[in-house]
């Protein structure tokens, strides 16, 4: 047992993102998903004899923008090589890949675990390939795979983490984190479930305080960040059970099995990863200058810890609601729209998170789609503000802006949900409810004053829910006190 404490987990992982091009990234076809199989192809991308590479400009642009965003260096000098292997996929026979001179070097992604906690992880290098096709395989009733060529040649960029993560929560923070600064500069769509976005995950475990390195092995196969972290969670467990016993590591590439939740041994690490490696002769050197470089920054767009912090500042909101309402660029955009015609950031930041956050969710609808404007919900609270209407009419009134897409002021009005504002309707509701209490109004002039929620929840009732709070207490006391 003193051995299985005494481990701590080390994880590296590596990330593919399909980089946003409109086309390849060494072919002229487009680089789109969905489309009718193999209707996308070349021959440059289908691999047929002679034909040659020419590397897409864009995809370099994208490469530094997102090697930039997280600190990292960008190589003057980098090399293209060739990954030789056999896959029915990869008609070439080989991937076009960087190796030993990736573009990018070092860099640094910080992030804020789910239980509020800092941590950082280095990033070790960024590069440049091509993706591969992708093999279909049978129905049952098939005796044959398909295969599609259309994914063959969409640029990737490769992001290698140091093996400086610790726990399976690590890994998904940084995921998580990783995916928010692909989206918010705009270079991949972050979507795992069609595959813009995959994730291997190394690991091993280590004695504490130790700097060497176990023996790792590799998870593949991971749909989502909650798969990482459960595979990663199964993985440790079964090293650790293994090391207790006094048995070693092998060196192995898994796959994830969801269904089973379960890692399957695909192969090891002696009988594969010899690629053969060599620099891509059709392929001159990657050169990049100053010049490109400054472009990039100068195009530079506001990261997610920069905006949060900016909108604590200009709005006043709470660090955390800030962190929130920046998770999409989308997002703070529809809470920065929203300010434009409100003057209370806390309000506005409550209503979103909350309000409009649950209904985007249980319509199934995407923020972009929903029928609620800034400029709607804008004109909702400013009128909950000036005390039209009252917090518990407003959610009615949000509640059918829903369900009917119209504006505030039209169901106000429509409904009658003014709130009742004037001494002159209020008093009567007041005078009411003591008048049919007349043992409760006694008991509360005898010090039962705890009675006083009970008298306000009738005014309440009796104004359904449109008394304003405040003046219905000040004429309670008066009546009661006074
Ligand atoms: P390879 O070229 O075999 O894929 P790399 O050195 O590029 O190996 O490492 C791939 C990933 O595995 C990196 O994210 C790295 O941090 C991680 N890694 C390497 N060694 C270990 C180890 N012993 N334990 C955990 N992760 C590791
Ligand atoms: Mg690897
Ligand atoms: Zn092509």
């Amino acid at each position: 047992m003193a051995v299985y404490e005494g481990l701590e987990p080390v994880i590296g992982l590596e990330v593919h993102a399909q980089l946003l091009t409109d086309s390849k990234i060494f072919c002229g076809c487009k680089a789109a998903y969905g489309e009718a199989p193999n209707s996308l192809t070349c021959p440059v991308c289908l691999g047929l004899p002679g034909a040659l590479p020419v590397l897409n400009r864009r995809a370099v642009e994208f490469a530094l923008k997102l090697i930039l965003a997280v600190g990292g260096r960008v190589k003057q000098r980098s090399v293209f090589a060739r990954k030789n292997y056999f896959y029915p996929d990869l008609p070439k026979g080989y991937q076009i890949s960087q190796y030993s001179l990736p573009v990018g070097e070092g860099g640094k992604i910080g992030f804020t675990l789910e239980n509020g906690r800092k941590k950082t992880c280095r990033i070790g290098r960024i590069h440049l390939e091509e993706d591969a096709g992708k093999s279909l395989h049978p129905e049952q009733s098939e005796a044959f795979s398909r295969v599609d060529f259309n994914r063959c040649g969409v640029p990737l960029a490769e992001i290698v983490s140091e093996p400086d993560l610790r726990s399976p929560e690590e890994a998904y923070g940084y995921l998580i984190k990783l995916k928010q600064i692909l989206q918010y500069i705009g270079v991949c769509s972050g979507d795992m479930e069609k595959g813009h976005l995959r994730c291997d995950a190394n690991i091993s475990m280590r004695p504490k305080g130790v700097k060497k390195l176990g023996v790792r092995t590799e998870l593949k196969n991971l749909n989502s960040f909650r798969a990482v972290e459960r595979a990663l969670r199964y993985e440790i467990e079964r090293q650790m059970k293994l090391l207790e016993s006094g048995k070693e590591i092998a060196p192995e590439t898994l796959l994830w099995n969801e269904s089973k939740q379960k890692a399957e041994p695909m192969r090891t690490k002696e009988e594969s990863e010899d690629y053969r490696y060599f620099p891509e002769p059709d392929l001159p050197e990657l050169v990049i200058d100053e010049r490109q470089v400054e472009a990039v920054r100068k195009d530079r767009v506001e990261m997610p810890d920069e905006k949060a912090s900016r909108l604590v500042k200009q709005y006043r909101i709470r660090a955390y609601d800030a962190r929130i309402l920046t998770e999409t660029v989308e997002l703070a955009d529809y809470f920065e729209r929203v300010m434009t015609a409100c003057d209370n950031g806390r309000l506005a930041a409550n209503w979103i998170i909350t309000e409009l956050l649950g209904a985007v969710n249980d319509c199934r609808d995407e923020l972009k789609d929903f029928k609620i404007s800034p400029t709607m919900l804008a004109d909702l609270l400013k009128r909950l503000k000036e005390n039209e209407i009252t917090v518990q009419t407003g959610k009615e009134v949000f509640k059918e802006m829903v369900a009917t897409g119209n504006a505030a002021g039209a169901i106000i009005e429509e409904k009658g949900l003014l709130q009742l504002n004037d001494e002159k309707t209020l008093l009567p509701l007041v005078e009411n409810v003591l008048n049919s209490n007349p043992e409760k109004v006694e008991a509360y002039r005898n010090g039962k004053t705890a009675l006083w929620d009970y008298f306000i929840g009738r005014i309440m009732q009796a104004g359904r829910g449109r008394a304003n709070p405040k003046l219905a207490g000040k004429l309670l006391k008066k009546k009661l006190e006074g």
